[in-house]
């Protein structure tokens, strides 16, 4: 079935009868030739790359929730290329142009509005900083403004500008940045991979990893043994859980994000704004809600819900940059499980173990990766080679102290990136 402006006027005048399932929902065999396990973002994308970029079909893509219940559906659905450090700038520029072709690619409304991005600044250092980052974004041929108070008053005009505590100076525009449907995006993707023949297994928990002489064989799971020639590991917050079921120690901690949404309200906040000051950052939604979050909760966890200090934290934050949000009214908020890394920067490698690779790693800001991370992981699962883009996401920097991308530089404290 394929969606089309005709299709929607066709089911609109005869009952909406002609709509079919997504996906399937088939019962695993007993082998595969790889197996990705985990059906968030990055597991669906990686599944659908394989099988679009390198033609394999006999794939599985095991979950042990529903599809798409993770963080890819937790998350505050923000998309830029707005990084500083080689390493990441290449590679989350390509995420970008994969994300302006994405719709037409899956046949599926992700939603991706390209609203525009403002970091706000502070102080003369930080607008330094962000003049610094934005040549870097203009280097390497994405796109950013710097605006001094004025400018950001024309956009922003809601804001705070007369505070005391933490005035504005400016911010850097980044025009291309913006938000997607998170929900859609792991839909599209599933609905891609299961066109190309791909098995989507819910309800099926990975509980073991099969390892002989040195090489995977396939996993343990809650529906029995499957089989398979190469096993991706692709579970964000799980990542530590599942990597010791191969007998590895990974330098990831995992801590909760939690994010807010308000009651329904008119258009009033028309791009992503974040504060230089606090963690603090919001957009609107297309429903109305404003959707907002902060910074993660400080200790480790694998609890899906936050604390309640740190909603304080974000709403105070809130409130300080455009005290209007107050009378807006809290609907919802709810936590995800971060895989944080020593340097804030992600893991896409194979392992120490022959067939068996993972992604992960990607912190609070995954959900922009979706596409280049499965295309990258696709890439090195199918040819054993690193894409040139992700060359620099080695496991092996924890180790030996080289090639750490530090975008935040804060050094190896995983709850301070
Ligand atoms: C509140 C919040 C706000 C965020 N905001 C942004 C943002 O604005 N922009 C941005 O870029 N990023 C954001 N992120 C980060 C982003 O959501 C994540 O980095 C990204 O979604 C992680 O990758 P994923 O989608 O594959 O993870 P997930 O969706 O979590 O996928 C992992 C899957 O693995 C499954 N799994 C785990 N263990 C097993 C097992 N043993 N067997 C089988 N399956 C298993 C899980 O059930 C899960 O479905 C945010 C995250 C949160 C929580």
């Amino acid at each position: 079935m394929r969606f089309s402006g005709l299709k929607i006027l066709k089911e609109g005048l005869t009952g909406n009868k002609g709509w079919t399932e997504h996906w399937r929902n088939p019962e695993p065999k007993k082998e595969y030739d790889i197996l990705i396990i985990g059906g968030g973002g990055h597991g669906l994308s990686t599944a659908y790359y394989l099988a679009k970029n390198h033609g394999i079909k006999n794939i599985a893509v095991l979950e042990k929730g529903y599809l798409g219940g993770g963080n890819v559906g937790r998350n505050t659905t923000i998309v830029r290329a707005n990084y500083f450090l080689p390493g990441n700038s290449e590679f989350y520029s390509h995420s970008l142009k994969l994300w302006e072709g994405l719709e037409q690619d899956l046949n599926y409304n992700v939603m991706h509005s390209k609203r525009g991005l403002i970091n706000l600044f502070h102080s003369d250092g930080q607008r330094d900083a962000f003049a610094r980052r934005g040549n870097a974004m203009i280097n390497q041929g994405d796109d950013a403004i710097l605006l001094d108070k004025d400018g950001v008053r024309d956009l922003l005009p809601y804001l705070d500008f007369e505070q005391t505590r933490f005035p504005i100076y400016g911010g850097l525009y980044h025009p291309r940045g913006g938000s997607a449907r998170h929900d859609a995006v792991a839909w599209g993707y599933a609905r891609g991979a299961d066109t190309r023949g791909v098995d989507l297994i819910q309800n099926c928990e990975v509980t073991g990893i099969d390892i002989k002489q040195g090489r995977v064989t396939g996993v343990q799971t809650t529906r029995g043994a499957i089989n398979a020639k190469k096993v991706g590991i692709v579970v964000a917050g799980r990542s530590g859980q599942l990597a010791a079921m191969a007998g590895m120690n990974l330098p990831i901690e995992s801590h909760i994000l939690q994010a807010f949404v308000t009651e329904g309200l008119k258009p009033c906040i028309d791009h992503v704004v974040s504060f230089g000051m606090g963690h603090f950052y919001i957009s609107q939604s297309d429903k109305g809600g404003l959707v907002f979050g902060g910074d993660l909760d400080f200790y480790t966890s694998y609890a899906q819900r936050g604390n309640l200090p740190m909603k304080e934290h974000v709403m105070e934050a809130g409130m300080t940059l455009m005290p209007m949000i107050g009378k807006a009214r809290v609907l919802r908020s709810w936590g995800g499980i971060m895989d944080m890394t020593p340097d804030g920067s992600p893991i896409i490698d194979k392992t120490s173990i022959d067939g068996l690779y993972i992604d992960c790693g990607w912190c609070y800001g995954g959900f922009k990766a979706v596409p280049a991370s499965g295309y990258c992981f696709a890439h090195l699962m199918a040819t054993d080679r690193h894409h040139e883009v992700a060359s620099g996401f080695r496991l092996s920097r924890f180790k030996t102290g080289y090639g750490l991308i530090d975008e935040e530089g804060t050094g190896s404290q995983h709850n301070l990136h």
